[in-house]
């Protein structure tokens, strides 16, 4: 049971996530994170932990961008941790997400038999690796997007994006 948030106008997101995250809080404590696009592509801040710890990590290396994802974590798959907060990124794109995939074993195998490695014990991560494999055949975001969620089995909610 996360909190999850999206942003995307023409205001620095930081703020508005953090704003969001906070009202999300009850939803999670064991870690926080955003993932904002900006110049330099996607810029992830993770932290163990209720939410003052990223508010923390955000005033010491702050960040912008008007596009971001944002995260409170209640660990089902993987103990709380750093490694395994959200956002989780592959390549160009970066994942937040509520919820349980349930085929996500099987998705693993076959992704790391593909040639993927994975960073973190969650569920969420094959989320990002699907839409990374996709976007690698010539997929549009959306698309892979799309493809992805045609192959998760389970009860869960995600915001991706796509630097
Ligand atoms: N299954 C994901 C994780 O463990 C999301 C957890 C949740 O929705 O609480 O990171």
């Amino acid at each position: 049971m996360c909190g999850i948030v999206g942003y995307i106008g023409g205001r620095e997101a930081g703020h508005i996530l953090m704003e969001g995250l906070k009202r999300l809080e009850y939803r999670g404590y064991d870690s926080a994170g955003v993932a904002l696009i900006n110049g330099a592509g996607l810029d992830i801040r993770r932290c163990k932990g209720k939410l003052y710890a990223l508010e923390c990590e955000l005033a010491e290396r702050p960040t912008t961008g008007t596009v971001g994802i944002g995260h409170t974590r209640w660990a089902t798959h993987g103990r709380p941790s750093e490694q395994n907060a959200h956002p989780h990124r592959v390549g160009n794109v970066a994942v937040v997400h509520n919820g349980i995939i349930e085929n996500y074993a099987v998705l693993k195998k076959e992704l790391i038999a593909a040639g993927s490695t994975f960073a973190s014990e969650t569920d969420t991560e094959v989320i990002a690796h699907l839409i990374d494999h996709h976007m690698k055949a010539g997929r549009d975001f959306e698309t892979a997007l799309r493809e992805t969620m045609a192959r998760l089995k389970g009860t869960y909610a995600i915001v991706a994006v796509c630097a």
